[in-house]
C-alpha cells in the first residue's frame, strides 16, 4: 500500500518542494505527525497562523459561526464581515474595505483599483513601481508585480507598465516618478520571500512623501507583515504614515482563506457596485475566525505579549551572529519575521533545516541560504531558548567540518 507521501506525488501536481512529514494535528504552537512526533511551528503555515494552532478563541468562533451558516452571498449583509471590516479600519486608516479570498485576490483587486482611480485622474498616470525583488503573489496580474525571476518565469504579462527600483533607492523612485506619472507604488514593508529584507523607516516616509508630491498612491502589500507579526497591526505603522491602499491576507483569517484591500475615504468612491467582485469574498467563516485573531490580539493583549517574546529571539539570535559570525552574517526582519543569512551554500542550509525538523523544529529557507522564521506571536521564551540552543548545536556541526575539511 501506498504511504501518504507516495499518494501525494500520485496526484498532486508537483509544484511545490515538500518536506518529509505528514502532519496529523496542531495544537498551540506544536504540529504532530502521523507518528505523534511533535514539532516547534517556527513556519505557521507562511506566516497564516498567528495565534498557532486550535488556539480555544478560533475553536469557539468557528463553531459558532459554522452552526449559523458557512456561506451566503455578496447579495446578503455578512454581520462578521462588517465587524471584521470595522476592526481593520480601527486598526490602520480612515477607508472602506473590499473582501477577497487571498493574498494574489488582494493584489489583483489593489491592481484593479490603481486602474479605475489612474483612469478619473486629469493628468496620465500609469502603471506600478515595485521593489526589486518584490514578491506580490503568482496570478498573471499580481505576477507582474512579483520580480523574483524563478517566478515570473516566462508566463504572459498584462500590460500594466512596472517599473522596478533598488530598494533605498530614493534618488532613483523620484526619477521613476518624475520620468513615467505612475499611478502607484506597491510596496512589502519587510520583503517576505526576497529574504527579509526590512525597509527602512525613513526610507518609507520618504516613499509617502514622494507619492504625495507627484500624487502617485502609496499601496503598502501587508499580506506577510500584518495581522501584528511586526510588532504592529500593520507594519508601515512604526513609520508613522499614511498609506492610501493596504493590502492584507495571510494571518488575517485565522488560519482559513481570505484576503483583501483597504482605502483611504478619499478613494472609497473608485469602485461602483460591477466593477469588482467574488462569490466568496470573503466567507462568513473565515471573517468571524478574523474577529476572533483580532479580539486576541488587540484586546487580550497578545500582540504585546508577541512583541516581547520576539525581540528576546532577536536577541538570542543576535548573540548566535556575534559568536558564529562566520556562520551567520546578518539577522533581520522585525518582531516574529526574522531572517538569519547564512553564509554557507544552499545545500548546507537545507540539512540545518533538515536536522531541526529532525529535533523537532520547523522553520522555513528563502532565497536559498536565508533561514526564515515566522513564529506565532504565542511563541514563549523558553521556546525561543530551546530553539537557540538546538540552532547552535548544528551551527557547530557545520563549523567542525568546516575545520575537518
Ligand atoms: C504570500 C504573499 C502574497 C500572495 O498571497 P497568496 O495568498 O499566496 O496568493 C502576496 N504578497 C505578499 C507580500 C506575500 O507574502
Amino acid at each position: 500500500m501506498l504511504n501518504w507521501m507516495e499518494r501525494d506525488q500520485e496526484v498532486i501536481m508537483s509544484t511545490y518542494g515538500r518536506l518529509p512529514i505528514v502532519i496529523e494535528r496542531g495544537e498551540g504552537n506544536y504540529l504532530y505527525d502521523e507518528d505523534g512526533k511533535k514539532y516547534l511551528d517556527l513556519f505557521t503555515g507562511l506566516a497564516v497562523n498567528i495565534l498557532g494552532h486550535s488556539h480555544p478563541d478560533i475553536l469557539k468562533a468557528l463553531t459558532d459561526q459554522a452552526s449559523k451558516f458557512l456561506h451566503i452571498s455578496n447579495y446578503f449583509y455578512n454581520k462578521p464581515a462588517i465587524a471584521l471590516a470595522e476592526n481593520l479600519i480601527a486598526s490602520s486608516i480612515k477607508g472602506k474595505v473590499f473582501f477577497a479570498n487571498s493574498g494574489a485576490e488582494a493584489t489583483e483587486a489593489a491592481l484593479k483599483f490603481v486602474h479605475k482611480w489612474a483612469k478619473e485622474q486629469k493628468e496620465k498616470k500609469q502603471g506600478v513601481v515595485v521593489l526589486k525583488n518584490s514578491f506580490h503573489g503568482r496570478t498573471l496580474g499580481a505576477l507582474k508585480l512579483t520580480r523574483q525571476a524563478g517566478v515570473y518565469q516566462d508566463f504572459p504579462v498584462t500590460d500594466v507598465p512596472v517599473y522596478e527600483v533598488e530598494p533605498h533607492d530614493v534618488e532613483a523612485l523620484e526619477n521613476v516618478f518624475k520620468q513615467f506619472s505612475p499611478a502607484a507604488i506597491v510596496v512589502e514593508p519587510v520583503l517576505g520571500s526576497g529574504g527579509i529584507v526590512t525597509l527602512k523607516q525613513d526610507y518609507l516616509r520618504d516613499i509617502a512623501s514622494l507619492c504625495k508630491t507627484y500624487g502617485v498612491l502609496c499601496c503598502m502589500d501587508e499580506i506577510q507583515t500584518g495581522v501584528g507579526r511586526t510588532g504592529t497591526f500593520f507594519a508601515y505603522q512604526q513609520a508613522g504614515i499614511e498609506p492610501d491602499v493596504i493590502l492584507f491576507a495571510k494571518g488575517i483569517g485565522g488560519g482559513l482563506p481570505l484576503g483583501g484591500i483597504i482605502v483611504a475615504e478619499r478613494y472609497a468612491h473608485v469602485f461602483k457596485p460591477g466593477d469588482h467582485g467574488t462569490t466568496f469574498g470573503p466567507s462568513p467563516l473565515s471573517a468571524a475566525l478574523g474577529n476572533a485573531v483580532f479580539d486576541v490580539l488587540m484586546k487580550q493583549g497578545q500582540l504585546e505579549k508577541g512583541k516581547l517574546v520576539a525581540d528576546e529571539l532577536h536577541e538570542q539570535m543576535n548573540v548566535l551572529m556575534e559568536k558564529y559570525s562566520e556562520i551567520i552574517t546578518e539577522v533581520r526582519g522585525m518582531g516574529m519575521m526574522l531572517g538569519l543569512v547564512m553564509n554557507v551554500d544552499a545545500g548546507s542550509v537545507k540539512e540545518i533545516q533538515r536536522q531541526l525538523l529532525e529535533d523537532g523544529i520547523m522553520v522555513d529557507v528563502t532565497q536559498q541560504t536565508i533561514i526564515r522564521l515566522l513564529p506565532p506571536l504565542t511563541l514563549t521564551a523558553d521556546e525561543v531558548k530551546w530553539f537557540h540552543t538546538k540552532l547552535e548545536e548544528k551551527i557547530q556541526t557545520v563549523v567542525n567540518n568546516n575545520v575537518k575539511s
